[in-house]
């Protein structure tokens, strides 16, 4: 605008057309300077308004000193609602259109009276540029004005896109499990629910498959998240691959996963497809260069024999899976009554273990270990029981696992200790020499709490020699973190204290660990001595067992000898210490004092 104004500035110095305007165009560059001051501060809604009035008022005062109605100027008021369209309100566009109109009117009414006469100023250039000037400042506004809207149109358009576009990704993360692409509960709820529909319509069943990979934390703590997400991207599109068209899989979170299967009419299908599934998943991997091969436990419950709402059969499921677990891994065990009662059970030893510990509820039974030649008690297993305030007496296998997953092993643990240290000690008080103590240690000590301190604590304050304690561990503990565990058994073993294999055969029976950790006991699983006689793999086992540890320096004993007949076997196969029912079955303290005398 200045500049135009400018040009017709000196237009009208060059044609010498009127003094008066190019006064009106110095005041209007002034007043331009101005508006673009104070646009420039930020005020750019007053800026428009003032531009505006000081263009219709440049307009109109050059009409009226020029030629009136018949001045080329006039065209300048169409560019100025251009401008009005542009910049300003509704409000002021109208005001200025209405004012514009009554100017014409006003200019109109003094020409017809007389009181100004405009007569048409001859022809002279200056008039044809000042028409230029207008018609290339209201024909740029016009494009700018189009441009402007094309812009905002195509900004509007890619906005558009852009909220389509994260709807569907929303929609997507809401339904969607963002690593494997597969449903997640929501959509499984959905699916659940159509398939119900179904079944009540064709009398036909819906099956929800629990399943929950059995080693993925050890495939996550030692080789990676990265290694586990792929492991996981792997084992969805396996179970894809694994069920029917239509059925659905779904990935609940961690390593769980959750299978609809619709429209079973025999329940022997379900079981095919569980075992289509194991089969798929025990398949080995290659994942980042590393072998991988896993397995996974189901639980299966079906609609309606078990229920027909999805957190009922999902509950039930997972309790089926629970149970596959602990019957081994790898496997399936479909949903029956009695797994409620187990978990009722389990649950109730769950909220019950804080009291029975801030009560001082457990108690420690013994049970000797016999010299098998000389039939000596040198030592004694400290066994821990519960004893409940009914009276119940609840064994080590039913709460030890539920107390090493919620952490409290780390409480109980250092009580057994501390009892053990002291009753040993008494023991030997009462005349028992050089007895020791043989106390079970959970993993869970060892990865967490101040193990070593605990067993320092327990040491002195029962006045026992180190050397009278011996601490059981078995094989699982010694794969977990190696270096860790075998540092703390090093230093323990330096304050003279001795450690024993417990459980031999049963877990990993990695000959390697043997040779790394420097046990003093191996004490072979009472299945084989149970099945020793009866089966000669076991008997084998068993004979085997004896001269591997005896070449590593191991003094073995034989768990769970319950004849007289196993006892003889195990001495004619060299084994030199026993423990089991056949000598004395686990005893409390009392009791223990009378076997002794
Ligand atoms: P374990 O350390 O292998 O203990 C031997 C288990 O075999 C004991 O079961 C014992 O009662 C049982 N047993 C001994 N002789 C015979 C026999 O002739 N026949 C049969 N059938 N069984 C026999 P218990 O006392 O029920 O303990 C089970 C497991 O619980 C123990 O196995 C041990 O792993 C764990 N445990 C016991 N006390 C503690 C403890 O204080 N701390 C920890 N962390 N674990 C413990
Ligand atoms: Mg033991
Ligand atoms: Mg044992």
């Amino acid at each position: 605008m200045l500049v135009t104004i400018g040009i017709a500035f000196v237009n009208n110095l060059i044609h010498q057309q009127s003094d008066i305007t190019s006064k009106i165009f110095v005041l209007a560059m002034l007043d331009l300077l101005a508006i673009y001051w104070l646009v420039e501060r930020g005020q750019s809604l007053l800026g428009s308004i003032l531009f505006l009035w000081s263009l219709y008022l440049l307009v109109t005062l050059l009409l009226i000193t020029n030629d009136g109605l018949r001045d080329p100027a006039a065209i300048g008021y169409t560019g100025i609602l251009i401008f009005a369209a542009m910049l300003g309100d509704k409000k002021h566009f109208i005001i200025l259109a209405v004012t514009m109109a009554l100017s014409f009117i006003a200019l109109g009414i003094v020409n017809d009276f007389g009181w100004v006469d405009y007569s048409a100023t001859p022809f002279g250039w200056g008039i044809v540029i000042d028409l230029l000037i207008i018609y290339i400042v209201v024909s740029y506004s016009a494009w700018t004005l189009a441009n402007d809207l094309r812009f905002a149109l195509s900004s509007l358009e890619i906005e558009n896109l852009r909220v389509k576009e994260s709807r569907r990704e929303y929609q997507k993360i809401a339904h969607f499990d963002q690593l494997t692409g597969l449903p997640n509960r929501i959509i499984a709820v959905d699916r659940f629910n159509q398939a119900i529909f179904h079944c009540q319509r064709n009398g036909s069943k819906v099956a929800l498959l629990f399943l929950d990979l059995d080693n993925f934390k050890t495939v996550n703590d030692s080789l990676g998240h990265s290694v586990g997400d792929h492991l996981l991207q792997a084992i969805a599109s396996r179970l894809e691959k694994s069920v029917r068209e239509g059925d659905t899989v779904c990935r609940l979170g961690g390593d769980e996963f959750l299978i609809i299967l619709d429209s079973i009419t025999n329940e022997q299908d379900i079981s095919c497809i569980a075992i289509q599934i194991l089969t798929a998943i025990s398949e080995p991997l290659i994942i980042d260069s590393n072998q991988l091969t896993t397995s996974c436990s189901i639980g299966v419950a079906i609609a309606p024999k078990n229920g027909d709402g999805f957190d009922e059969l999902r509950k039930k499921a997972d309790m089926a899976m629970y149970k596959a677990k602990n019957a081994g891994k790898n496997g399936f065990l479909f949903y029956d009554d009695d797994m409620n009662k187990d978990m009722l059970a389990h649950i109730d030893i769950l909220n019950s273990l804080r009291d029975a510990i801030d009560n001082r509820e457990f108690l420690l039974y013994y049970q000797p270990k016999i010299d098998l030649k000389t039939g000596k008690i040198s030592s004694a297993e400290a066994l821990i029981r519960w004893r409940t305030p009914d009276k119940r007496l609840i064994m080590p296998n039913d709460f030890i696992a539920i107390a090493e997953s919620t952490g409290f092993i780390i409480e109980i643990g250092e009580w057994v200790l501390y009892e053990a240290c002291r009753q040993c000690k008494e023991f030997q008080n009462q005349g028992l020499d050089e007895f020791s103590i043989a106390v079970n240690l959970s993993s869970v000590q060892f990865r967490r709490g101040n193990l070593e301190q605990i067993i320092v604590g327990a040491l002195s304050s029962s006045g026992l020699d180190a050397k009278y304690l011996e601490l059981e561990v078995t094989e699982s503990l010694l794969v977990e973190d190696v270096e860790d565990v075998c540092q703390q058994i090093q230093r323990l073993q330096l304050m003279g204290i001795r450690f024993s294999i417990d459980d031999f055969g049963t877990g990993y029976s990695s000959m390697s660990y043997l040779k790394e950790f420097n046990f003093d006991y191996l004490k072979i699983d009472r299945v084989f001595i149970k099945n020793s006689l009866d089966n000669p793999n076991d008997m084998a086992l068993c004979e085997a067992i004896i001269v591997m540890a005896h070449k590593l320096n191991l003094i073995v004993v034989a768990e769970g000898i319950e004849t007289q007949l196993q006892k003889d076997f195990l001495v004619a196969a060299g084994c030199q210490y026993g423990q089991g029912n056949y000598f004395s079955k686990p005893l409390p303290v009392k009791k223990f004092y009378q076997l002794i005398e």
